[in-house]
């Protein structure tokens, strides 16, 4: 049965804000129409502080949800990365334990698609059955040259499991500080369907590593033991190093962007056309306490998205969470915008046209915030739940 829907605050999710909108939608949660006034049909209206459509989070890593809790944080990216090594160790049921639960609690929590980072199968069996929409990245790393060839085969023989299932995905290289040249060249030449995501910035050593070859980053990849002529030091921005190495035509996710520049930006923009700046707030401050500049990227006029990251470094997997972390650092971000990011442009980046937006005959999951202050602000206390 067709159900009308009305909200004090109806945001559209691209960007817009409708004060007593109304929505109608169909047994399966199909808009029919949406405006100021629309026809009820007899039908009851139901009553709602504030609806916006169903949230993409553009990155996720679902298989790593049973470290919720077990790194310490603050400790900067050099001490997390070897602390989530050592803690890899898990029972498989527990893993897959957790990839179940914290898969609820996201389409719980009004999340309806996400772009998830896999390192392994792990997360195969839930996605498959999922309400959720799962675009999975097949993560490769590795700075040994000579093992380039069998680290893609992984990769390969990984993705061909996805296939199998009928998933979504692509092969995708982790970082520029983490994978070789050779590794880099064999993804460019074995994937050339997207979306792609790689991680950007995401520290000051990774900075320090490319433009002065020293800091911790670096320090910590020798002592994983790597020689120091594996590792790059080109006297330019990792973001420089990485994007030849990823097609310009297609969609491409740049995570974290906690330490980068406005000439980055210009730069990384002018050279790729397709290009998604990806925060995730919250892990960036669990692990180094600090947040993008994000207001330089508003100004910059391009297309930023939401995540959440892992458990290993967030304490929810939360869109809302992460847009209430922003809006307390950065109070002159509105949340139409901050809702225009983790829906319009999420649906965008993993081309999904029919989520993302409040349009007729759009199915984008309907989620209602409760909390707000009168002109649509974010608190504390701001609530998500799913409607649709
Ligand atoms: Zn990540």
């Amino acid at each position: 049965m067709a159900r009308i829907l009305r909200a004090k605050l109806l945001f559209t999710g691209d960007g817009k804000l409708i004060p007593n909108g109304m929505i109608r939608i169909n047994e399966v949660g199909r808009i029919q129409d949406i405006g100021y006034e629309i026809k009820s049909d007899e039908l009851p209206i139901e009553e709602y502080e504030a609806l916006c459509p169903g949230f993409i989070n553009t990155h996720c890593h679902l298989e790593l949800s049973h470290l919720k809790g077990k790194v310490p944080m603050h400790g900067g990216l050099h001490q997390f990365i070897p602390s989530l090594q050592s803690q890899r160790d898990m029972s498989e049921a527990r893993i897959l334990e957790a990839i179940e639960e914290w898969d609820q609690r996201m389409r719980a929590q009004g999340i309806v698609a996400v772009g998830d980072i896999s390192n392994s199968h792990h997360s195969l069996a839930c996605k498959k059955n999922s309400e959720i929409y799962y675009h999975s990245f097949i993560e490769l790393f590795g700075l040994r040259s000579h093992k380039a060839e069998e680290i893609i085969n992984n990769g390969l023989t990984l993705r061909a499991k996805f296939i199998e299932a009928g998933e979504s995905s692509s092969l995708v290289p982790h970082s520029p500080y983490s994978v070789s040249e050779s590794l880099f060249e064999l993804i460019r030449k074995n994937e050339k369907v997207g979306p792609f995501s790689i991680h950007n910035q995401e520290s000051e050593g990774e900075i320090l590593m490319f433009e002065k070859g020293e800091g911790p980053l670096k320090k910590m990849l020798t002592d994983f033991g790597n020689e120091e002529s594996s590792l790059v030091q080109k006297g330019e921005s990792s973001l420089n190093y990485s994007l030849p190495y990823l097609d310009p035509k297609i969609n491409l996710l740049l995570v974290h962007n906690t330490f980068t520049s406005r000439k980055d930006i210009e730069d990384a923009e002018e050279r790729h056309p397709n290009l998604y700046w990806c925060f995730c707030p919250n892990a960036n401050w669990y692990i180094e306490k600090k947040l993008p500049n994000i207001p330089l990227f508003m100004e910059l006029g391009v297309n930023c998205t939401l995540g959440t990251d892992s458990l290993a470094s967030n304490h929810n997997l939360s869109i809302l969470s992460e847009m209430q972390l922003i809006q307390e650092n950065y109070p002159d971000i509105k949340t139409q915008e901050l809702i225009k990011w983790a829906c319009k442009n999420g649906a965008m980046f993993l081309e999904l046209s029919n989520k993302g937006v409040f349009k007729e005959g759009a199915q984008p999951g309907i989620n209602e915030i409760k909390g707000l202050e009168d002109e649509g602000k974010l608190t504390k206390d701001s609530a998500i739940s799913r409607v649709f």
